[in-house]
């Protein structure tokens, strides 16, 4: 082993996979830095360059190691800490090099993306060594629909995740609640054991309920299962019982889970419509029997859906439905003086809950501007906070990501240009002829390559999708749509679009094929986390031309993986991507930005896109460096919230 300093890096050079223990024996004796390390036999192998404090390092020591021969064989510790973030040691493997892709193709039995990955965020640990400690304490429990991976729909999943992962990190005792669904991934929860039975009211009736506990990607978690049909079905939401009844049901079954168990949080943070009822259920009922402690947080992820309801249905989960039919409390505003009048859930919750939170600044100002519950929120504006959601690091790094053929990061980028290759070479988006080498051929990898990561509804600006796609193909760039669409019109016209025939002129003949078979479109109408992983790392741009946009998570975790995002100014998209051509503020100028809900305006964006990857590759280059490093992880946010949930503590 060679170790030679440069400056403030430390070069190491490794030639056997057991060096790396020599390497921290050698650390630990104080051989090659000022050591300032740190033995934890729980944690993984880390190698972390301590902020600030020059060339110390922190060691921390596994107790099961799980050590892979760098396939380059030269380290660079200056390299190690990406983005903020540490890499661990396993990493580095196949950064830089392609000898091991299995190369994928089109006609594959078995497609790329469901091949066997190895094992990974099963259940990683919650990262204990958290640059930022909480001295005051908390017991926080989150009540939700979504969890990632093993019930995620959409964003609402990673949020709920990554907050509490962040929240654990900080030193607060963090669970979920989370119904136990049918087609829960449950091969992804630990420790999975039947913890107490109970019965929770619904409709007249106590039903027998089971309460397991798991753990998922190091996070506690409760699961509700009721002995009736609620939750059962083939996916999260639209089974074939009654949705509204059913998250009723569950909010009510949270709180008697809490009263038989006698667990008192500090905080119970409740996500979205679905479970809007709890913080009624909590004042109005469960607060006068023993559950006194807990204050309520709501946070709402996207404003759309705001739990219209029935007072009978309400009644059903034991509240007087009648009692919520007035302005100031429940009433969907726009049924007043209608027969029937409408609740909303969400609404409820705004109004009973201690605080309420939206994902993003810019959105938090839109709804207090349009929609119908501007006046609700309005009125509530002094407990209403706009915080921008993070994203788990941990689990989207691209340097560590298992389901990369190559890893990379800023500073070594190279594995970028061999996720994009294989993408091309799997979807059938490489010319047939150079696909039986090895070789990597500059020209295929060269063509710009667009990703749409989304939900296929008509938030998402579903008429910039499509027709980004046929744009892009004008542009002599490649476009790969990854889309579900609930809604089965939409799917149809999706499917419409991936099977029209289209004609390419060549010098000899007119070849005709499908969207879908041809050489720049791909539409693939499914949900695949695996997939969705390697499209952010091999696209150029990340588009979301979305009409309004909550947050958004799919243009921070596109510029994670090296996507400049061209994205509409709306919501958290304005909130995190500035455009490149602004020069008022050309420090955070991350990506293409355009205003217009039209064509023109997403053409415009597009075209600078394209030519400044075409024009300006040195740029593109640093632009390209530049959102990796952005930070947009729960490090910088978490903060935001656990000031929120100790401001409404011991509130009444
Ligand atoms: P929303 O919550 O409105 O769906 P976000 O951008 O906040 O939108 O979050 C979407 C999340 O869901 C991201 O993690 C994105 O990668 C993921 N996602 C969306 N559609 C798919 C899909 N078809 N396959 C895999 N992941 C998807």
């Amino acid at each position: 082993m060679d170790v030679t300093h440069e400056g403030s890096s430390t070069m190491i050079f490794i030639d056997k996979i057991s060096n790396t223990r020599m390497i921290m024996e050698n650390a630990l004796a104080g051989k090659f830095f000022k050591p300032c390390f740190h033995l934890n036999l729980k944690k993984s192998l880390v190698l972390q360059k301590k902020k600030g404090i020059g060339t110390s390092y922190k060691f921390c020591y596994p107790s099961k190691l799980k050590i892979h021969p760098p396939v380059s064989h030269t380290l660079n510790l200056s390299n190690l800490e990406v983005g903020g973030v540490e890499i661990q040691e396993t990493s580095y493997e196949g950064l830089v090099s392609d000898q091991e892709i299995v190369w994928p193709s089109p006609d594959d039995e078995i497609p790329f993306w469901k091949r066997d990955f190895p094992s990974w965020n099963v259940n990683p640990e919650v990262p204990n060594e958290s640059s930022v400690k909480d001295s005051d304490l908390m017991h926080i429990i989150h009540v939700t629909a979504e969890m990632a991976p093993i019930a995620k729909v959409g964003g609402l999943g990673d949020v709920v995740t990554g907050l509490a992962r962040a929240s654990l990190s900080r030193g607060h005792t963090v669970d979920i609640v989370l119904p136990f669904y049918e087609c829960i991934q449950k091969q992804q929860i630990n420790d999975l054991a039947l913890i107490s039975t109970y019965n929770s009211y619904h409709d007249g009736n106590w039903i027998p309920t089971n309460a397991y506990r798991g753990v998922v990607s190091g996070i506690p978690v409760i699961f509700i299962e009721p002995s009736n049909e609620f939750f059962k079905g083939q996916q999260v939401y639209g089974g074939s019982y009654n949705e509204l009844e059913a998250y009723l049901f569950f909010s009510r079954a949270c709180l008697e889970w809490m009263q038989v168990t006698g667990t008192q949080p500090d905080i119970i943070h409740v996500h979205e419509w679905q479970i809007g009822a709890l913080p009624l259920l909590y004042w109005d009922m469960y607060r006068y029997l023993s559950l006194k402690k807990p204050r309520i947080v709501l946070t709402i992820h996207n404003m759309e859906h705001y739990g219209e309801c029935r007072q009978e249905q309400l009644s059903k989960c034991g509240l007087d439905g009648s009692m919520y039919a007035t302005a100031e409390k429940a009433v969907d505003d726009r049924t007043i003086g209608h027969n029937p009048e409408r609740l909303s859930l969400l609404k409820g919750g705004i109004v009973y809950s201690n605080a309420v939170v939206t994902v993003s600044p810019t959105y938090l100002k839109e709804t207090l501007c349009s929609g119908w519950l501007a006046s609700t929120l309005m009125m509530h504006c002094d407990k209403y906070f706009g915080i921008l959601n993070g994203i788990d690091t941990a689990m989207w790094n691209p340097a560590t990501d298992v389901f990369l053929p190559a890893k990379f990061h800023a500073q070594k980028i190279e594995g970028k240009k061999l996720c994009k290759y294989y993408i091309q070479r799997g979807l059938g988006l490489a010319a047939k002829s150079i696909t039986s080498s090895n070789h990597v051929p500059d020209a295929t990898v060269k063509i710009p390559l667009v990703v749409c990561i989304t939900r296929l509804v008509p938030q998402k600006g579903l008429h910039l999708i499509t027709h980004a796609l046929k744009h892009v193909e004008e542009l002599g760039g490649q476009m790969i749509v990854l889309g579900k669409a609930p809604d089965g019109r939409v799917e149809g016209e999706f499917k419409h679009l991936a099977d029209l025939v289209t004609s390419l002129r060549n010098c000899i003949s007119i070849e005709e094929y499908n969207h879908n078979q041809g050489p720049s479109i791909r539409i693939l109408l499914m949900y695949s986390e695996e997939l969705s992983h390697m499209l952010y790392a091999a696209a150029d741009m990340v588009l979301v031309p979305s009409m309004y946009e909550p947050c958004g998570l799919s243009q921070i975790i596109g510029m994670r993986y090296g996507s400049v995002p061209v994205v509409r100014k709306t919501g958290g998209l304005a909130d995190t991507v500035f455009d490149m051509d602004d020069q008022s503020n050309p420090e955070i100028a991350n990506g293409f930005v355009f205003e217009g809900i039209d064509e023109g305006s997403l053409n415009w964006a597009l075209d600078r896109a394209f030519s400044y990857y075409r024009d300006k590759p040195v740029e593109w280059n640093g632009i390209v460096k530049k959102v990796i490093e952005i930070d947009n992880s729960w490090n910088n946010t978490a903060g935001k919230y656990i000031e929120l949930y100790n401001s409404v503590r011991g509130r009444s």
